[in-house]
């Protein structure tokens, strides 16, 4: 018999930029899937009108874009689906499956202490067992289950945390849809994952309290019920769900930020999945080796400075074309700054230079663009610490030098300056740490004779004298 297709959707309310703790449920959905060669799609769960705009929906769509995680069929919208919602809502309830509920929302419910979440509302059931004809519903009423007696327990088996069994005494007759007339999250999240022909449903364990109410919505529509599983939460250092405090939540902070979108999709994924100590995959890896099973039911902390370390890996590894666009990705007019400053070999030289010391895109990029000025001011501290009575003569001299010279490789401008230092008899460091505060303003950055021969001669002898002229005042 065939294996029915995996059917799996990643189903984003546009309320806001995508989360971080969202992007890796998608990334979950889309490596199921593909390992499954089946189907990942995407549905925009825009029914919450006062909080959903257009504008996070496009954000989150080019987030996901950028991730290269598109849906492999069109987009669904969940808002085109309402009036069919609202006719099967109708169905359920000339079937007896479901009923019209004229109470006054707060007159209905009766406030109960709950263990596990403190003070909950629930239905008294007044509307259960009434007698309605068409007539009556032309007055104003929501749609309420009606949960069968015989059912005392939901259970299902979580593909991540085993077993769940709930209490029915824990549930109420729910509302499908309201008075006025809006289906409940819910009820269309089951609807359209039945049109949708969802398989499993790979989301946050947040959701873990509402797959009771919709194995219910199943039952009472005669439908095969896809898997479930639920994924661990994203945890902040202290144990807490990972919240602004702890580091940026929304997807489009790390892009401008100068992340690299598959070492964020390498990190996410090592956030609860693990193959033995692996931390680094490429995705061809990540999609045969993923599975569900190997998914930890622990929440896994988020760790800023490991995600920095694999940033700075993915970003060692880019071609200049990558590297390009990456700087590209970090928003309108980064490239061409770069561009505009500097030759294309220049470029190819100093990302090589400068992707050594940095972690994010947007540091290499700082590196670069700073290099392209003379430093605007020198710090006094650092002149004095470096320099003494002979240093200008020494700067002087190799000035001298260089001008002579119409090489500009990296061995011939370490034996200039090592041939003057003799003459000096001073350490090459004497000679070379000057030099780097006078063509950067610092004391950290590549090789010295690196930067000589990219910003050239030129440029170089005036950066020295600029110095030169300080150091004289
Ligand atoms: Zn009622």
């Amino acid at each position: 018999m065939n294996k029915k297709e995996v059917r799996v959707r990643f189903a984003p309310s546009p309320t806001g930029h995508l989360h971080i703790g969202s992007l890796r449920t998608a990334i979950f959905n889309w490596l199921y899937a593909r390992h499954e060669c089946g189907k990942y799609l995407l549905r925009i769960e825009d029914t919450d009108r006062l909080r959903s705009t257009k504008e996070f929906e496009t954000s989150q769509i080019e987030s996901l874009k950028w991730f290269d995680l598109m849906s492999d069929e069109p987009i669904v919208h969940q808002l085109d689906n309402i009036e069919e919602h609202k006719k099967i809502a109708h169905e359920l309830m000339k079937n007896g499956l479901a009923y019209p509920c004229f109470c006054k929302p707060k007159d209905a419910e009766q406030t109960v202490t709950e263990l596990s979440s403190g003070i909950a509302h629930r239905y008294l059931g007044t509307c259960r067992d009434k007698k309605w004809t068409e007539q009556d519903l032309q007055k104003p009423h929501a749609i309420r289950i009606k949960i069968p007696e015989d059912i005392k327990e939901i259970i299902f088996d979580d593909l991540i945390r085993g077993r769940i069994s709930v209490s029915t005494d824990q549930l109420d007759d729910f509302v499908l849809v309201r008075t006025d007339g809006t289906p409940t999250y819910n009820f269309s999240v089951v609807l359209d994952d039945i049109s949708m022909e969802i398989t499993h449903v790979i989301r946050g364990e947040d959701h873990i309290s509402n797959t009771p109410k919709q194995i219910i919505i199943y039952d009472a529509l005669k439908k095969e019920k896809p898997f479930f599983a639920h994924l661990p939460l994203i945890l902040g250092e202290a144990g807490n769900k990972l919240s602004k405090r702890d580091a940026d939540v929304s997807v489009e902070e790390y892009r401008k930020k100068g992340f690299l979108a598959d070492a964020l999709l390498n990190y996410l994924v090592r956030l609860g999945w693990s193959h033995g100590d692996q931390e680094i995959f490429s995705r061809d890896e990540l999609v045969k080796l993923f599975t569900i099973e190997s998914v930890g039911k622990k929440g896994a902390i988020f760790d800023v400075k490991k995600l920095l370390w694999l940033n700075g890996i993915y970003l060692r590894e880019l071609n200049f074309d990558q590297m390009l666009k990456a700087i590209d990705d970090l928003g309108q007019d980064y490239k061409q700054g770069l561009l505009s400053n500097w030759g294309e070999d220049q470029l190819k030289k100093l990302f090589e230079l400068y992707a050594q010391r940095a972690e994010t895109i947007l540091q290499l990029f700082e590196d670069i663009i700073s290099l392209s000025e003379s430093p605007k001011t020198l710090d006094l501290n650092l002149i004095s610490k470096w320099s003494n009575e002979k240093t200008i003569d020494l700067l002087r001299s190799f000035v001298e030098k260089l001008e002579s010279i119409s090489s500009m490789e990296h061995e011939d401008l370490l034996n200039l300056a090592k041939e003057v230092c003799a003459n000096f008899d001073l350490k090459l460091v004497k000679l070379a740490q000057p030099i780097r505060l006078a063509l950067t303003g610092s004391i950290c950055s590549p090789g010295v004779f690196d930067l000589i021969s990219v910003l050239g001669k030129q440029e170089t002898i005036k950066r020295i004298n600029a110095l030169i002229k300080d150091l004289n005042l």
